[in-house]
């Protein structure tokens, strides 16, 4: 049975401190794409309604039966042009859906994480790739995982400077990009930071981190800015050895490896010029959020990187990661409770059962 745990109107009262009873029931309505009535409620603070659909991630979604085949398929590497082909919607239907699902995954995963407490190892790298064009609009792409259990902890991309050999063919090429679009910036050093932030934000104060890196000059510095150089022990790795599964940096080459099977599929869509690197972060928020939390570690796993973390009972299916909605931080209903429970109050009872 459902029942709402708070108003969802963010500006009533009932919505940040709900009362117990604060709602009343409102009868039902039957959607065209549901099996089954949806009850409706009424606020007793705002006196607005609501129904147990406005809790759900596919709320106000036009044919919501394919969400799930659209993350299935953005989460194999197939673009969007593909996907909106197999689903018979159009490219712009396509977009906004997935743009929809990217951002609600991006809280999925981040609502589902917990404290990690004693050794966290991590491997961090950057991935280069570029948008439109190689030459002209290079970007970075830093990618940090924990180590044992491949959870990826975050990935980003940033645009860099063109470097290489500078051919007087291509310095004229890239005088008129920057008389065109002004001086292309290198952010990388903020998408590190920003990148190594989100990993610092998962330690509990008594963590102890290990970080494997290659040997670039800027990264013992903004990893000791990140996690304090009291509790860091950094270990580097010459990026010119060979990259067999000896190498100290085989859990990040590794998965590098699998990221860049999708990445290589967006360079193909060199017409989405303005839009392009919006578009990589949301492919990567949606690959972030199927490795962690429905496929295995390994192919001989049973158990998802988020659930060897103890961050979930179990792995998830492509529909319980698109069941309720993540806007509201651990407030919002976990995906695997059973009846209606809040993200805090789940964790809460399987820390007692533990
Ligand atoms: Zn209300």
């Amino acid at each position: 049975m459902f029942r709402p745990p708070f108003c969802p109107h963010r500006g009533c009262a009932q919505h940040r401190d709900p009362a117990p009873d604060f709602y009343t029931r409102h009868g039902s309505f039957w959607p065209r794409c549901r099996a089954h009535p949806v009850p409706r409620f009424r606020c007793r603070g705002c006196r607005r309604t609501f129904s147990r659909q406005t809790f759900r991630a596919d709320y106000r979604d036009h044919r919501p039966h394919l969400n799930a085949p659209l993350f299935d398929l953005t989460s194999m590497g197939v673009g969007l042009r593909m996907s909106a082909r197999r689903l018979g919607l159009s490219r712009r239907c396509t977009e906004l859906k997935l743009r929809k699902i990217a951002r609600h995954l991006r809280r999925l995963n981040l609502t589902l994480r917990r404290p990690l407490h004693g050794h966290v190892a991590l491997h961090f790298d950057e991935l280069e790739t570029f948008e439109a064009n190689r030459s002209l609009r290079p970007l970075t792409v830093p990618v940090l995982i924990e180590t044992s259990t491949r959870y990826c902890v975050w990935a980003e991309s940033a645009t860099i400077r063109p470097k290489g050999k500078m051919t007087p063919r291509r310095l004229e090429k890239l005088a008129v990009e920057e008389r065109r679009r002004g001086r292309r910036r290198d952010r990388s050093r903020r998408a590190i930071r920003r990148t190594l932030g989100r990993a610092r934000d998962l330690l509990a104060e008594d963590a102890r981190v290990t970080l494997f890196t290659d040997e670039k000059s800027s990264y013992p510095g903004l990893a000791r800015r990140a996690f304090g150089a009291q509790r860091l022990a950094h270990h580097t790795t010459n990026s010119r050895l060979a990259r067999t599964t000896w190498n100290p940096l085989f859990p990040i080459n590794h998965e590098d490896a699998r990221l860049r099977d999708m990445l290589g599929r967006l360079r193909r869509q060199s017409w989405l010029v303005t839009k392009r690197r919006r578009w990589l972060d949301l492919v990567l928020q949606v690959q972030i959020a199927y490795r962690n939390l429905v496929r295995t570690r390994f192919n001989h796993d049973t158990a998802s990187p988020a659930q060897l973390l103890g961050f979930v009972p179990r792995r998830l299916t492509k529909h319980e990661a698109l069941s309720w909605r993540q806007e509201w931080g651990k407030r919002s209903l976990h995906p695997l409770a059973r009846g209606t429970r809040s993200v805090a109050e789940f964790e809460e009872a399987s820390a007692l059962a533990a």
